[in-house]
């Protein structure tokens, strides 16, 4: 059971071939004999798992099941769960259970899903490589030296391992697509607005997204039924109809036109990732699709903005985590400024002190017009190449990640390296627009990821494009060894 995909589960489901409860208890002894070694969650919710997998056989025995009731899932702990602990990773939320679910959390419950647990991921969101999360490193289920990606490493460890057919993600600057591509699994960002951010753990709001990660385009499609939507409480959620994704697969790509972004396969990329890359295009062309070659200019000052703008807002974001609300306090605080800088400076880790000065500075009297002013300029040139390139073409493709896992430890000590992890995902996100990573192949047995950007809320045709590469090749169905 555990090599199916939640479409698969769902027909079983339906056919009665297996209930919910016994696959929650299938995952939930699957992460008790193997997540030992890999580290993907942080909190397994067993007993809740059972009761809500119990009622979920109850309402499908009433009639009243759809796609997701009784399928379990995962959630990247940055969603709030109510009287569930949130950690977001960190030793500040370490002591934190929410009194109120997250938009996505009350859509998956609604919709009868069933909640595993929370999976580990870099403290705030803040990496690529999930060392940086309080509950110590994940491993990569193909590797168990490398790095599972970051920031939502656990939950691509998670459905890699099959320890959750499918899981939560959030997508700043690439923490769906890059960790998705690094375990071989498929996760896709949403349009900046798609989906209610209400609830979730916010790290740099105007980039934030949440997505679904999943081993097929199919199963992404069905989670992000129930995941998009608007939202009151969110004021940037779009007030745009929810198609059924899942129900606009299977259509031809005869006509389709592919743009390669020149800048996407530059300098640094690694060889094996870039004949991976090669021949998925190829097999789109033996699919009916054209191939054109588009420029994006601006691309390399992506990482660049993006390292003002989303430390600028997370400077802003965690100023609320001050000792006296909630979240850690430190002993014995002598004063409410001992207070304040004890808890901050024994709550937080090195990377989000290191993006929090960073954000400080740029947005300080005096540097404010040099950095974040010219940040947010270069961010709107990055968005025009892409809506003038997208006028041309119907999709963008080009790899996820420059390099497949990298091991553990081997760029935690440069943090230009690690940023630069994100190269290819970071712009998506400045723009705002859609993007999936697939997976393509491998580079030195360790997986590669394919990257389709779309049209502003066209997810609908970037699923249908990914899932008829999945109908013609088996990468995304292939098993890391030693899960069984
Ligand atoms: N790796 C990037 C960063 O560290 C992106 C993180 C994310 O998308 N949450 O900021």
């Amino acid at each position: 059971m555990h090599d199916k995909t939640i479409a698969e589960l769902s027909a079983a489901l339906a056919g009665g071939d297996v209930t919910s409860l016994e696959l929650v208890e299938a995952y939930l002894d699957r992460i008790r004999r193997l997540d030992a070694s890999l580290n993907s969650f942080i909190t397994v919710d067993a007993d809740s798992a059972r009761a809500a997998a119990r009622e979920a056989d109850a309402r499908r025995q009433r009639g009243d099941a759809g796609p997701l009731t009784g399928i379990p899932i995962a959630l990247k702990d940055i969603f709030c769960t109510e009287d569930l602990k949130t950690s977001c990773g960190s030793r500040m939320l370490d002591n934190f259970a929410p009194p109120y679910n997250a938009h996505v959390v009350a859509q998956f419950k609604a919709a009868g899903a069933v909640i595993l647990g929370k999976t580990n991921m870099d403290e705030f969101a803040m990496g690529s490589s999930n060392e940086a999360s309080v509950y110590g490193a994940v491993r990569n289920p193909w590797h168990r030296d490398a790095v599972p990606g970051g920031s939502s490493g656990g939950s691509a460890a998670a459905v890699a391992a099959r320890l959750t057919p499918g899981a939560t993600g959030t997508d700043t600057g690439g923490s769906i697509r890059q960790p998705a591509a690094l375990c071989g699994i498929s996760g896709l960002k949403p349009t900046y607005g798609r989906v209610s951010r209400y609830g979730m753990v916010a790290f740099a709001s105007s980039l934030d997204q949440a997505g679904p990660m999943a081993r097929s385009a199919e199963d992404l499609a069905l989670m992000l039924e129930v995941m998009a939507g608007v939202d009151e409480r969110d004021s940037t959620a779009a007030d745009r109809p929810v198609p059924r994704y899942s129900e606009a697969l299977g259509q031809s790509l005869d006509g389709l036109t592919i743009g390669l972004p020149k800048e996407f396969f530059g300098e640094g990329m690694d060889d094996g990732t870039r004949e991976a890359v090669n021949a998925a295009v190829a097999e789109y062309e033996r699919l009916g699709a054209s191939i054109r070659e588009v420029s994006l200019p601006s691309s390399h000052l992506a990482v660049p903005a993006y390292y003002v703008i989303a430390p600028a807002e997370a400077s802003s974001n965690l100023s609320r985590f001050d000792g006296v609300r909630y979240g850690y306090r430190c002993q014995d605080p002598q004063g409410l400024d001992d207070m304040y800088k004890r808890s901050r400076g024994e709550g937080f880790g090195p990377e989000v002190k290191r993006r929090i000065m960073v954000g400080t500075y740029a947005l300080s009297a005096g540097y404010y017009d040099a950095y974040y002013r010219k940040a947010q300029q270069v961010r709107r040139l990055i968005r025009d190449e892409f809506v003038q390139a997208l006028a041309e073409v119907d999709v963008l493709m080009g790899p996820t990640a420059p390099t497949p896992a990298f091991d553990i430890g081997s760029k935690s000590e440069d943090p230009v390296q690690m940023y630069l992890s994100d190269i290819y995902t970071i712009a998506v996100n400045l723009a705002g627009l859609p993007a999936v990573s697939i997976p393509a192949g491998e580079s030195g047995g360790r997986p590669v990821g394919l990257q389709l950007i779309g049209d502003y809320f066209d997810e609908g045709q970037l699923l249908n494009v990914a899932d008829q590469f999945q109908r013609v090749t088996d990468y995304h169905k292939r098993a890391p060894a030693g899960i069984d």
